[in-house]
């Protein structure tokens, strides 16, 4: 499958006339960069307009005997040819969560290691709590305000956490899930009057250009939020830019999927980004379990939650952890993004039996404005 993917975004740019050169970049000067071919060589391109899109890699925090442990990142994780027989993963993030659930189902023994005391902090603590017990049930341990400070043994075949509690946590296999770094560092961004901010992220201005002429950067290189989606807008940004039309990255609507089992899937705020924005709002929730949809695929867990305007009926913000949660947030995006009013989605005649019927039924429950 993976290779299918690759033969067609190949023949993508082939059919588009683009000159696809394989191998590692290096600026060697303003808009002049050396490739070091794939399959040997050198070749020196200069461009009149450059955009840099080089991503971002996992982070490996320099605890004593991490790397030497020789652990996993998401890139052997994904390519593994067995079952780990215990699994750390270092990291509860989304990247962390969904490779945990996947190996604990393939059969691994699965310990999550988290340093924020709560489990999944950066969404509300309903959320965390239903991602908490959905991983709980599946028999994956989930250890949060846990500090790492040495790592012994090597990774597959046995390895020793010594947390700075004074505990040992030992398991088979460990799994580095802690964060991304930009593949910005040793590329000659200097050479070329290209700055880096203090996390090494391309700085950019809201046109994704940076601080050269004629040089733009996209994607998590630039430290958009780290997405496929965002870094595909980045596109468009500096597209739209170059063809003389007034295209920013400000407030656009950040969604993203985690795609766990069920999904959870968020679009705007959540109640404790609108607390801490003193942005008053009413909530409505719904349990999966009150969506027939659900109740045909034998599912029960999770729930639909809207934020709507305390003084307006605008939609604030929506969280669905659900079965097929991404496809659900993208009805609300959308009604977002139109400007239109919960009630629009309220009263729509959605089909039956799907998921996103059950925003019919959320938005029936938002209570009326005090
Ligand atoms: C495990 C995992 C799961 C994810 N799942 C999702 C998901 O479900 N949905 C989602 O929206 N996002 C997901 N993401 C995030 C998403 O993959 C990134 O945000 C997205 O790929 C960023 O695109 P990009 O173009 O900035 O960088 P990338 O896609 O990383 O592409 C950068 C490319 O540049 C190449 N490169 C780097 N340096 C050089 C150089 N010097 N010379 C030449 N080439 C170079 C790299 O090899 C790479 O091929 C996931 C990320 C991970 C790690």
């Amino acid at each position: 499958m993976v290779d299918g993917e690759i033969a067609f975004h190949r023949n993508k740019y082939r059919e588009a006339g683009v000159d696809l050169v394989l191998g590692q970049g290096r600026f060697r000067a303003p808009r002049t960069i050396e490739v070091a071919i794939a399959d040997g060589g050198t070749r020196t391109l200069v461009g009149d307009i450059v955009v840099l899109s080089t991503g971002s890699r996992a982070r490996i925090d320099p605890i004593p005997g991490l790397a030497e442990s020789r652990p996993m990142t998401h890139i052997e994780a994904l390519d593994l040819d067995r079952v780990p027989q215990k699994l750390l993963v270092l990291g509860g993030g989304y990247v962390g969560l969904e490779l945990a659930q996947a190996q604990r189902r393939f059969g691994a023994r699965v310990t999550v290691i988290e340093r924020n005391e709560v489990f999944a902090h950066r969404e509300d603590g309903d959320v965390s709590q239903v991602l908490h017990e959905l991983f709980h049930d599946e028999g994956i341990e989930i250890r949060t305000g846990v500090r790492v400070e040495r790592v012994e043994g090597r990774s597959g075949d046995s390895v020793r956490l010594r947390t700075t509690g004074g505990e040992v946590i030992e398991g088979s296999d460990i799994l580095v899930a802690a964060g991304r770094v930009p593949n910005t560092d040793g590329i000659g961004l200097e050479t070329a009057g290209i700055e880096r901010d203090r996390h090494g992220f391309v700085k950019v201005d809201e046109r994704l250009r940076t601080t050269a002429p004629g040089v733009w950067a996209v994607g998590d290189c630039a430290g958009s939020p780290h997405f496929t989606h965002i870094a595909f807008d980045d596109f468009r940004v500096v597209r739209d830019n170059l063809a003389g039309l007034d295209r920013t990255t400000t407030g656009r609507l950040v969604p993203y999927c985690i795609f766990t089992d069920p999904e959870l899937a968020r679009v705007g705020l959540s109640e404790s980004e609108a607390k801490s924005r003193k942005i008053a709002y009413r909530v409505a929730k719904l349990p999966v379990s009150n969506i027939l949809r659900a109740e045909t695929l034998s599912e029960s867990r999770g729930f639909l939650k809207a934020l709507v305007a305390a003084d307006s009926d605008r939609i604030l913000g929506f969280t669905a952890f659900s079965p097929s949660g991404g496809e659900i947030i993208a009805v609300v995006q959308i009604a977002i993004t139109a400007g239109l009013s919960y009630t629009a989605l309220r009263d729509a005649v959605l089909t039956h039996p799907t998921m996103a019927e059950g925003l019919g039924t959320l938005f029936t429950t938002v209570p009326a404005r005090s």
